[in-house]
């Protein structure tokens, strides 16, 4: 019963970080959108902070860059177990338009695991979202 009651309340108040890795910005306006009244993801128990130590979904925009690939670790293991990923946009899925520069290593994937992946370019809100939702399914 507890372990339900901790899993209930894990599903309701998802707190997400949000970390672009190296992409053009697109997704992280698209992101940002998402967060706004407009779409008011407080009723679902979304809210940003801005600590990896109280989040429980980092956000990833962007694909790595060799220059992120280490922030993005450590941000990662400064989070609390347990955590969850989730890559939004073509570059943070797979390395998108990006994939094969000489200082790009690909998508999230190739340095964190992935729990979630949002494909566009740019994402839309109503597709974040509805990724995040997803996720929170599965909890
Ligand atoms: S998926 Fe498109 S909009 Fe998003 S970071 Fe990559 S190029 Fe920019």
């Amino acid at each position: 019963m507890l372990d339900g009651l901790i899993r209930w309340a894990r599903r309701k108040s998802p707190w997400i970080l949000h970390f672009n890795t190296g992409g053009c910005n697109g997704c992280d306006i698209e992101l940002l959108d998402a967060l706004t009244p407009r779409f008011d993801v407080e009723r679902l128990g979304i809210l940003q902070k801005a600590t990896p130590r109280h989040a429980d979904v980092l956000v990833c925009a962007g694909p790595v860059t060799r220059q992120a690939r280490d922030r993005l670790l450590r941000i990662y293991e400064q989070m609390p177990e347990p955590k969850w990923v989730v890559a939004i946009g073509s570059c943070a899925c797979s390395g998108g338009v990006f994939r094969g520069c000489y200082n790009v290593l690909g998508g999230i994937d190739q340095v964190i695991p992935v729990d979630m992946y949002v494909p566009g370019c740019p994402t839309k809100p109503e597709a974040i979202i509805d990724g995040l939702v997803k996720l929170l399914e599965g909890i």
